[in-house]
């Protein structure tokens, strides 16, 4: 049978892109359909502008903390119009960039909506195409639990474009984004209430990541309000009213969910091709992100395998691999290394405590310390580093910090960790000094085993 393509692509964001390209690069004829824009989540609403926020956030920090280095400074004023019209013309940019490359690979972009219609055949626009595969790639959206006045709450997509920053927010969730966007808008200013239904944020995270974290945040400023939700949420003259679990009421200017993204699988014709779904949404997929039907495969958020773009990417490169170069390919998903944007920021490989303890008799060593910096800038922030280290192999199965460059030093450690080295090959890097990471390089005693 004649296709019109060998490859449709639904969905423009890392995985897809990675995909077409790659499979285009294989001598595919690909068609990659875009309801949106380019680049999909990462790109234009969540890593890239998000850590351009962090940035900025930074700089009320930066300003105050110069004052102990000598520095006097004027009196510092924030646009909040500027950085969107900056951080949006950035976005432009990246969003031209991905086209670019994508039809310089040979793929068709089409900028429509995509509907599967049969196993090989997609509605895109109200246009009928065939493809003897077909790659779903459609990510995530934000989720917003059904309480009364949900509809008044924006979740991290409108955050990108508020018009103006409130005086007061709550921000309910916490999770990666509750995290991230609490020490954004703190940082600009905005007097935060994180409101976390659990005892401590950052669930899945070392226990003592988390406390740390969180006490952290708490110096900065933020409130944060475990162990209660919201009930309801209600317009007033200025502003919103929020109904806590408890009884009480807060008012505040503006109520943002970071609580979780679901699969993007709203009218995507997966009955009609017979692709089947977990209860949550997510697409079910082998190893080779296969799914229920032989030549429809899918990647990226919309299968919650992690949802997080370098996963995303590997996962379309795998595809090409296996479906267009004849090189089947499995993603290991079980050492994925990752920051978050928080304020101070965690950066974490391998297991926690919790789960390591459950397999392994452990080693732990764990340092709390002032970062150098912070000798002189009057700041209060305290550095968490701790390794997990399997006292029979020595290997070390979980690394996890807490501070400044954490991002970095975690890309930098991830590949020891995934190597599977050992606290001896630690111990035998020499420290690059002074460092804050040369504290994971000395550590001399366990704190308790
Ligand atoms: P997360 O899963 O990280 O956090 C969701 C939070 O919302 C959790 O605290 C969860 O609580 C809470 N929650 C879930 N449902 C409800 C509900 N019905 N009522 C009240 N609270 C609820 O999701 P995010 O939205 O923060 O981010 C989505 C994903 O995007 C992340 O998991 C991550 O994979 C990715 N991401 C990665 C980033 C990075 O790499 N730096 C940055 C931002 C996002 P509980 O724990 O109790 O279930």
């Amino acid at each position: 049978m004649n296709f019109d393509y060998d490859l449709f692509v639904v969905g423009a964001g890392s995985g897809g892109v990675r995909a077409a390209r790659m499979s285009a690069s294989h001598g595919a004829k690909v068609a990659m359909a875009e309801e949106y824009r380019v680049g999909g989540t990462c790109v234009i609403r969540g890593c890239v502008p998000k850590k351009l926020f962090v940035y900025a956030s930074h700089y009320a920090e930066d300003f105050h903390e110069a004052q102990g280095f000598g520095w006097t400074l004027g009196d510092a004023q924030f646009d909040w119009s500027k950085l969107i019209e900056n951080k949006d013309k950035e976005i432009d940019r990246l969003n031209q960039i991905y086209i670019k490359n994508a039809q310089a690979a040979g793929v068709e972009i089409i900028e429509a909506r995509a509907e599967l219609v049969d196993r090989n055949t997609v509605n895109v626009g109200g246009r009928l195409v065939t493809a003897r595969y077909i790659l779903l790639a459609p990510g995530a959206t934000p989720f917003i639990p059904d309480i009364p006045g949900a509809s008044h709450a924006i979740s991290s997509n409108e955050a990108f474009h508020l018009e103006a920053l409130p005086e007061k927010m709550v921000i309910v969730g916490g999770g990666y984004i509750a995290v991230e966007f609490a020490g954004i808008f703190n940082g600009l200013g905005v007097d935060v209430t994180l409101i976390y239904r659990g005892d401590e944020i950052m669930r899945g995270f070392d226990h003592d990541i988390r406390t740390h974290l969180r006490e952290e945040m708490v110096k900065k400023g933020i409130t944060i309000m475990l162990n209660t939700d919201v009930t309801a949420i209600a317009e007033q003259d200025k502003g919103f009213e929020v109904a806590l679990a408890d009884g009480s009421l807060c008012q505040t200017g503006l109520v943002m969910y970071a609580t979780g993204r679901v699969p993007n699988i709203q009218g995507l014709g997966l009955e009609q091709a017979g692709v089947e779904t977990h209860a949550s949404g997510a697409i079910k997929v082998d190893a080779y992100s296969q799914t229920s039907v032989e030549n429809i495969y899918a990647v990226g958020d919309v299968t919650d395998r992690a949802q997080l773009t370098p996963i995303a990417i590997r996962e379309g490169a795998a595809f090409a691999e296996t479906v267009f170069n004849n090189n089947p390919q499995k993603v290991d998903h079980s050492i994925i290394p990752t920051a978050v944007f928080s304020q101070p920021p965690i950066g974490t490989v391998g297991m926690t405590e919790e789960v390591a303890r459950e397999h392994h008799d452990l080693d732990v060593y764990r340092s709390v310390f002032r970062p150098m910096k912070h000798t002189l800038s009057g700041s209060e922030e305290k550095t968490l580093m701790k390794l997990l280290v399997d006292k029979k192999s020595d290997k070390i199965l979980g690394l996890h910090i807490v501070g400044p460059d954490s991002g970095e030093m975690i890309q930098a450690f991830g590949v020891a960790v995934s190597m599977g080295a050992s606290k001896a090959d630690f111990d035998a890097t020499v420290a690059v000094h002074p460092t804050a990471a040369e504290e994971l390089v000395t550590m001399k005693n366990p704190v308790d085993g």
